[in-house]
């Protein structure tokens, strides 16, 4: 597709989750795939993150649980993303990065995409080996300020993973909406296995991953 046809796409209401453990590369891959499909994308973390850094009332509540490698109370979570999907840009479809985590978040988004009479176009999950998921989140540590990237913490945030979110993908698997994508390699070659799996499923995105990297 040129850049012509892409800009003037209209939005498909592509409605997508990404989930795989922390240091999978979601964040990255989730502001590409947010170009290709020309919808937002929506990260509970940097949600989180950016009230933390202004030091709002969420953020106050928030900072302990995520400096401790702690999931973020439920209520808390569901309430943010309930006033996030809410906002006019994700009204035609939206990327999910780090959220649904609990199967309690699960039964939110549900009860929000049925007030919406919509539902998941599909579920991405990310694979990646558990030692090549510490060495990039130490490497990260290194680099960006992030309080929650302790060898500790991280121990903490993969277990956590495995015990409460990696249990949803069984969820969305028996409703035949998973797509499961290794997430080792380039960030190209996993951006592209992504939308060939999803256009498998008949997900076309609106613009090549080319398009999207140089947007
Ligand atoms: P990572 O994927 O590397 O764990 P994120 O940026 O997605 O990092 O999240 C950072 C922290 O924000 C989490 O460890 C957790 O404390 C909090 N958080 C983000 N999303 C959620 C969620 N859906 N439920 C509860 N806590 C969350």
């Amino acid at each position: 597709m040129s850049t012509a046809d892409a800009s003037s796409a209209t939005n498909r209401g592509a409605r997508l989750i990404l989930i795989g453990p922390p240091g999978a590369g979601k964040g990255t891959q989730a502001v590409r795939l947010s170009e290709a499909f020309g919808v937002p994308a929506v990260s509970t973390g940097d949600i989180f993150r950016s009230n933390v850094k202004n030091e709002t009332e969420l953020g106050l509540q928030a900072k302990a649980y995520m400096d401790a490698g702690e999931y973020v109370p439920d209520s808390l979570t569901n309430a943010i993303v309930h006033d996030r999907l809410q906002e006019v840009d994700a009204a035609g479809g939206f990327l999910l990065d780090g959220y649904p985590r609990t199967t309690e978040q699960v039964h939110e988004l549900d009860r929000l995409l049925e007030e919406d009479r919509t539902a998941l176009d599909a579920v991405i999950q990310i694979v990646a080996n558990p030692e090549e998921v510490v060495r990039r989140l130490l490497k990260r540590a290194s680099e960006q300020d992030r309080a929650d990237d302790t060898a500790d913490v991280i121990r903490h945030r993969l277990a956590l993973y495995e015990e409460q979110t990696a249990p949803l993908i069984d969820v969305y698997g028996s409703r035949g909406i998973v797509v499961t994508v290794d997430g080792l390699g380039s960030v190209d070659d996993v951006t592209e296995r992504i939308l060939g799996a999803l256009r498998e499923r008949g997900l076309q995105s609106e613009r090549s991953v080319e398009d999207a990297s140089n947007a």
